[in-house]
């Protein structure tokens, strides 16, 4: 288990009681602190709004509010990484999601062995996002996009050339970055040119 998941605090909303009391004792017997959870969906915009997760897990069927609408909602207002839980039948849904600022689906019913990995990677990979963009947050949209490749690139190339695991390549970019007191965007241009190595 990694840090960030043992940190990470949570909000449920899930209108069917068996499926909400299943993921809460999945995460928490994970590590992640549930800070909430509810059976509807206006109730979850409610519950992030007093909470401020880092994660809300939001089932797309729910009295009070959809999931889709609570899920807008919450992103236009919050930094919080939001998973939509569906099944297979409502999967012509994941256009309208994405733009809604879903990070992921979990599809039910789901297995504690996938949902674990999955919920983790979608958090980490926004979390690095988000520090990117922190960094480039006066830049134009342009710059954001370019440095969000090139942060990718250099990822790539550490995690193909000194076997590093992605979280543990990101965090020597952003390490690098922080002693040497220059942008993530400089480190990765470095590891990109083959002038830098861990
Ligand atoms: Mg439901």
């Amino acid at each position: 288990m990694s840090a960030g998941v043992a940190l990470a605090r949570v909000v449920i909303a899930e209108d069917e009681a068996i499926i909400r009391l299943d993921l809460k004792e999945i995460l928490t017997s994970a590590g992640y602190d549930v800070v909430g959870e509810t059976g509807r969906g206006d109730e979850a915009v409610r519950l992030v709004e007093e909470h401020r997760p880092d994660l809300a897990i939001l089932d797309i069927k729910m009295p009070g509010m959809d999931g889709l609408r609570a899920a807008r909602e919450i992103t236009s207002r919050h930094q919080v990484v939001v998973l939509l839980m569906t099944a297979f039948s409502q999967r012509d849904l994941i256009e309208e999601a994405r733009d809604a600022g879903v990070a992921a689906y979990l599809i039910k019913p789901f297995q504690p062995r996938e949902l674990l990995p999955a919920i983790a990677d979608v958090l980490a990979k926004s979390r690095q996002q988000w520090a990117i963009d922190a960094e480039a947050s006066t830049d134009g949209a342009e710059d954001k996009i370019a440095t969000r490749r090139l942060v990718d690139e250099a990822k790539t190339i550490l995690m193909d050339r000194n076997e590093l695991p992605e979280s543990e390549a990101f965090s020597f970019i952003q390490q690098t970055a922080m002693q040497t007191r220059v942008r993530m965007r400089a480190v990765a241009q470095q590891i990109v040119d083959g002038t830098l190595t861990p």
